[in-house]
């Protein structure tokens, strides 16, 4: 589903990704982890089309290609990924003004060129998902940092996407909070119905390796482990 090999990404003189190669395949879910600055956000804005790299490919599914180039892809593909591939941030990044029903609702009306009446059908069907049908008409500010990111995962879900990419999803969070969000990912996990492929960088390991399918280990922008995760290393587990 995606496939990133010998990605090179430099920030001047620092090579911050060192010929990543890592394959996400369709309905897997991935963790990442390693070391605080190993590379693994920008990994995932790489994958993201959020920044650009210097050498090396991402390929999302058969269609979207991006290679290393000091030049933006080209905005139709841009737009094509953006659709593919939704992320959820560690600092939720909900739109303030709009209620939880219209932030998960603004995808598939403006990406996806639905109707409002479909798009709400829609919204209102995975805000009962992630357990906050009755906070429809919520604003942002008026939800815990919990309720906030489930919005989040529900808006990411909302155009269907083939994968979300979640950075730090619950490292805002207190471990009350940290586990609700944890359990709505592992309740989509586990649903056959959703072939999105997930990939979480999370330090919260404990749920991480009880939700993931394969562990990859980020150190010093190279990828020093990419397995099972009953295989990986202990030292990056605790
Ligand atoms: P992680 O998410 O694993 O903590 P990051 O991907 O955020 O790591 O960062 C990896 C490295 O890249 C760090 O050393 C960081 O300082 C550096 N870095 C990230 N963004 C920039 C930038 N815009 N300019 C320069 N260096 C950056
Ligand atoms: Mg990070």
């Amino acid at each position: 589903m995606i496939r990133v090999s010998n990605l090179v990404k430099d920030h001047g003189p620092a090579r911050i990704l060192d010929g990543v190669s890592v394959t996400f395949g369709k309905g897997q879910v991935v963790g990442i982890v390693g070391p605080s600055g190993s590379g693994k956000s920008t990994l995932l804005r790489c994958i993201n089309g959020l920044e650009q790299f210097q050498a090396g490919e991402v390929a999302v599914g058969d269609t979207i290609t991006l290679t290393g180039s000091p030049t933006p892809p080209p905005k139709t593909t841009l737009l094509r990924l953006r659709r593919a591939v939704g992320m959820v941030f560690q600092q939720f990044n909900l739109f303030p003004h709009m209620t939880a029903l219209g932030n998960i609702m603004s995808g598939p009306v403006y990406a996806l060129g639905k109707a409002r009446a479909e798009a709400e059908a829609i919204a209102r069907r995975l805000l009962d998902r992630v357990g906050l049908a009755d906070r429809a008409a919520a604003k942002p500010a008026q939800l815990s940092g919990g309720q906030q990111q489930r919005v989040a995962i529900a808006r990411a879900l909302a155009v269907n996407p083939a994968a979300i990419l979640f950075d730090e999803p619950t490292s805002a969070l207190d471990p009350k909070m940290s586990a609700e969000v944890m359990r709505v990912i592992d309740d989509l996990a586990n649903d056959e119905q959703v072939q999105t492929t997930m990939v979480i960088v999370s330090h919260d390991i404990r749920p991480l390796l009880r939700i993931a399918d394969v562990m990859v280990v980020l150190e010093r922008g190279q990828v020093i482990y990419s397995g099972t995760v009953n295989d990986a290393p202990p030292g990056y587990l605790e």
